[in-house]
């Protein structure tokens, strides 16, 4: 019987203002590692800039509530007061495709992806101090005092979870952390071709 060819499933995670999201953005543009970035489903109001389809999947609780009764997630969570859900069609279509999938959820995400998909290659992506993490969330100018303030409080959680990651890479440098990871799914990408 011949084993059927499936992209690599990478799990992103990090506190809100680890460069994560700026990360994945250079991954996706650099066409040789055939990735695709999943769009999640979460009942968070969008930002100014953020489109329908294209971030998330903007639904109201109700939308989101009949998706979990409907078991169209492969995982959800509820992050800073908000719930986030992966769209399992969306993943497995890429991925039986050949696209290797990038999941950029939380540490709670991480966790349950890594029980039901066991071949996920799981990175943690932190920053040197905390300090950094609230200077990126203030220019980023995208929230209110209070959601910042919840967003570094809960920063700690996920830090503490860190060592439950497969890679924990630093981004106080940009263009090093985005080379590292890019390293890391190459070697992902070799070792599955010897096993295609
Ligand atoms: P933001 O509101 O800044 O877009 O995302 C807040 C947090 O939710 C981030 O840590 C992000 O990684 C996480 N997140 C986004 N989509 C999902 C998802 O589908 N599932 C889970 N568990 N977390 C998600």
């Amino acid at each position: 019987m011949g084993v059927i060819a499936v992209g690599p499933l990478f799990i992103i995670s990090g506190p809100s203002g680890s460069g994560k999201s700026t990360i994945v953005a250079r991954l996706l543009a650099m066409q040789d590692l055939r990735l695709r970035q999943s769009i999640s489903a979460t009942t968070r109001p969008p930002r100014e800039a953020e489109r329908h389809g294209q971030h998330y999947f903007f639904v109201s609780e109700d939308e989101f509530r009949s998706m979990i009764e409907r078991n169209e997630f492969l995982e959800w969570a509820e992050v800073h007061g908000q719930r986030y859900g992966t769209i399992r069609r969306v993943v497995d279509e890429w991925r039986s495709q050949g696209w290797g999938v990038v999941l950029v959820i939380d540490v709670q995400g991480a966790q349950r992806v890594r029980q039901i998909c066991p071949d996920a290659v799981t990175i943690f992506v932190r920053t040197s101090s905390p300090t950094i993490l609230e200077q990126r969330l203030r220019n980023r100018g995208s929230e209110s005092e209070s959601a910042i303030q919840r967003r570094l409080v809960n920063a700690q959680g996920e830090l503490a979870r860190a060592s439950e990651f497969d890679y924990q890479v630093l981004n106080d440098d940009l263009d090093r952390a985005v080379a590292e990871i890019r390293s890391i799914i190459l070697a992902q990408i070799t070792e599955d071709a010897k096993h295609a």
